[in-house]
């Protein structure tokens, strides 16, 4: 029977409280459209937050998800038809399938141990593999910061570099994360933002590109205005999309962005609250910072369950637990190469120990545990109990 407990969400919104001054001042105004002051201060919000401690300028565009920003920065890279796009297989599929909107082929590289994101000595037998099997080189790479922990950026930018090929950053649950103390998303030629109802701060649907140069952001929003050109009729000599941010949407980002440093404290604690629980579990290992490089958000906080070190429990079984008492977890993505839709695309899996295993073998094993930073010391007492029991952690044993 499942319990009459009041659910407890894997990952759910939580307001700051300003997000209707915000949308008053819209209606006020009358800017009720994909445009307007709150898309702007938005805009303008984030480019301070990311750049805050490096003084770099950057150029913001809020969109309607950060699927659409990940579309965007591949066409303004030239992604076409035929090309190959490299993109780390451990991710959610919004990564890759705006490659397949454009009629290019992903091609999937593993992920490394430590931070479960791209493995850079993957990521070069894949840049060599397709150049040697094609005679050139990948159009681009996406480099994902899973559940909010930094990728290897300094090795996985040397590679691109030396190959001259782009990087897009999906930091889309990165927000608040740094890497040598440079934010998430601030590292490749585009950065990827979502502001899902689900991530750390929420638009209820919402997306942005980081840009480096004012070009490359008004180029990006000529894309998702329709690809209107300069006439005063509705001229087009390009494809477009309707793909800019809401000024109601953005309002409610704009009072997030007051609040985003708190949550970013508040889903640290929730791993920082697993990682007390369960660092003496045999077969247990909670996802943290390798090293003081790397600065998670924590957006999710997620576990690793090997079952033969933990007394034949698995993360199937923690996740039945927790659903008996109306809590939910959430198995880790499965990587890309193992989905039906992209069955035929390449995948070059990490070499050395379990050879092309690292995803296979997170996706296994892998459960992310509830993360919200809206959950209170009753939603903590019932999680640990069901980790208590599940791993019989106050019996002696
Ligand atoms: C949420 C997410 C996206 C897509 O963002 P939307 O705003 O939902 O379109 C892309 N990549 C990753 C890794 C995500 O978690």
């Amino acid at each position: 029977m499942i319990s009459m407990n009041p659910k407890i969400w894997l990952s759910s919104p939580h307001m700051g409280g300003t997000e209707l001054n915000y949308i008053h001042g819209a209606f006020e105004e009358n800017w009720v459209a994909p445009l307007g002051p709150n898309v702007n201060g938005l805009e303008q919000d984030l480019g301070r937050y990311l750049a805050a401690e490096e003084g770099r300028q950057l150029h913001i565009a809020a969109l309607s998800s950060g699927t659409a920003a990940l579309h965007l920065a591949l066409i303004s890279l030239g992604v076409k038809a035929g090309d190959e796009v490299i993109c780390q297989s451990m991710t959610f599929s919004a990564s890759a399938n705006p490659i397949a909107y454009q009629g290019a082929t992903p091609v999937f590289v593993d992920s490394e141990p430590e931070t479960w994101n791209m493995c850079p000595r993957a990521l070069r037998a894949a840049v060599e593999g397709r150049i040697a099997e094609r005679g050139e080189k990948p159009k681009a790479i996406i480099v994902v910061h899973l559940y909010g922990m930094p990728a290897k950026m300094e090795e996985i930018v040397a590679v691109a570099d030396e190959f001259g090929i782009p990087v897009i950053e999906d930091a889309a649950e990165a927000l608040g994360s740094k890497y040598r103390g440079r934010a998430c998303g601030t590292f490749g030629r585009y950065g990827v933002l979502s502001f899902n109802g689900n991530k750390i701060i929420t638009t209820s649907g919402g997306g942005a590109l980081v840009c480096h140069s004012a070009e490359d952001k008004s180029h990006a929003i000529f894309l998702a205005t329709q690809a209107r050109d300069d006439a005063p009729h509705y001229q087009h000599s390009q494809i477009g999309y309707n793909y800019r941010m809401s000024n109601i949407c953005a309002g409610i980002g704009r009072g997030q962005m007051e609040v985003l440093d708190e949550r970013v404290a508040a889903r640290r604690g929730m791993t920082e609250f697993y990682r007390d629980l369960l660092q003496d579990v045999p077969g247990v290992r909670i996802l943290v910072a390798p090293n003081a490089d790397f600065f998670s958000n924590h957006w999710l906080a997620a576990v690793l369950i090997d079952p033969l070190e933990a007394g034949g429990r698995t993360r199937e079984g923690l996740r039945m637990a927790f659903l008996e008492d109306n809590i939910e977890s959430r198995p880790l993505w499965k990587p890309m190469h193992l989905q039906p839709i992209f069955e035929a695309a390449p995948y070059y899996g990490a070499s050395g120990l379990n050879a092309g295993q690292i995803a296979e073998g997170l996706f296994e094993n892998g459960l992310c545990l509830p993360s919200g930073s809206n959950l209170g010391e009753d939603d903590r007492s019932r999680i640990a109990a069901i980790l208590e029991e599940f791993f019989g952690l106050n019996s002696g044993g």
